[in-house]
């Protein structure tokens, strides 16, 4: 045993030391994970989820450069792509089986894990910012339908129409289901959902997702994201997650709690090993890459499938998805700056290892 902590400590100690060239900063987004065909991706379908990728990818990091918060950072991006008909949040939510645009959106500061929730709201526009006021300006952490939109108009947030979410291609989705009696899978193609996750220069973690679901869903159906613990988590201690997916394996396996837990549980065990030797708890980016891609295989064995982003205390910035793609990017201060939608498009030497 003894000889065991020996190795451990030692291992340690051969890692190169966190400080000196991890990023200040680093922000990582999603527009959703599922599978996306190739063949279907036509040069300007592709660039259009670029262009909003990119600009939800530079409102955050603009933010981050200029010493703002993590929070401000993750909201910015969230709201572009909340206001682009393109994902599944805000315009352009799915239409559950009545007709209706249902909203659900979570926000998490990793500084004191305070977080605010908002589940089936039709009239707020921009429903990340109603989680964020339910964080700062209420007694609770999660408010749902009518109770919410009281809430809103309390906090003085303007009554958007519910014609406003309504595109007519997630109406045709919803037709189309309900005559050939498919599934949201099937129609959706893709979960649409979007989120952020940041890590700002004074080394704190935030995280952010904001969804209209899955199509058709009935009988007040509510996903992971707006749920913290399944589709959010932000701990300074640990990580930011956001996640995308089939919600029901996501909330079952707790998804984003679970890679902060264990990623915790890593810092704690190496830290505890290395003793006062331990130049810093550092876990290596194919180790964070290795906790998410576990969580993620944990969901494809129960038969769920779906993507997460996350960022770490040490401005790694991880995408682990078990489709064949997800809309997402990443920047840091250290000039990444990218945008992606199939598997394997990053380049190689995106997540160096500090
Ligand atoms: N996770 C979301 C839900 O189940 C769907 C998505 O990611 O698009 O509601």
């Amino acid at each position: 045993m003894k000889k065991l902590i020996a190795l451990a400590a030692l291992a340690l100690m051969t890692q190169p030391a966190l400080a000196e060239d991890a990023p200040e900063w680093s922000l990582a987004i999603h527009g959703g994970a599922g599978t996306l065909d190739p063949a279907q991706m036509t040069p300007e379908k592709r660039a259009a989820y670029e262009a909003d990728l990119q600009r939800a990818l530079d409102a955050g990091s603009k933010i981050l450069a200029d010493g703002g918060d993590a929070m401000d950072a993750i909201k910015a991006a969230i709201i572009i792509m909340e206001d682009s008909p393109l994902f599944n949040a805000g315009k352009g939510a799915v239409f559950t089986w009545e007709g209706t645009n249902e909203l659900d959106a979570s926000i998490m500061d990793g500084r004191d894990r305070s977080a605010g929730a908002i589940a089936g709201v039709k009239t707020v526009k921009n429903p990340i910012l109603l989680a964020d006021r339910v964080r700062t300006d209420s007694e609770h952490v999660f408010l749902m339908g009518a109770g919410a939109e009281a809430f809103a108009a309390e906090k003085g947030f303007a009554v958007t129409p519910p014609e406003y979410f309504a595109t007519p291609a997630r109406r045709e989705s919803l037709e189309r289901l309900k005559a050939e009696k498919l599934s949201a899978l099937d129609v959706d193609h893709k979960f649409g959902t979007v989120g952020a996750v940041a890590l700002d220069r004074k080394g704190n973690l935030a995280a952010g997702t904001s969804t209209g679901g899955m199509t058709g869903k009935r009988w007040g159906r509510i996903g992971d994201a707006p749920v913290i613990g399944a589709g959010t988590y932000a701990d300074n201690r640990a990580c930011a997650v956001s996640a995308t997916g089939w919600g029901e394996y996501f909330l079952r396996v707790g998804v984003a709690h679970e890679i902060c837990a264990r990623l915790r549980a890593t810092v704690e065990v190496k830290a505890a090993m290395a003793g006062d030797k331990a130049p810093d708890p550092f876990v290596r980016t194919e180790e964070v890459q290795y906790i998410a891609d576990a969580v993620m295989e944990d969901v494809r064995q129960m038969g769920g499938d779906g993507g997460v982003i996350l960022v770490t205390p040490a401005g790694q910035a991880i995408f682990s998805f078990n489709t064949t793609g997800m809309y997402r990017g990443r920047a840091n201060s250290a000039g990444l700056n990218e945008v992606a939608i199939f598997g394997g498009e990053e380049k190689a030497s995106a997540t160096p290892d500090h």
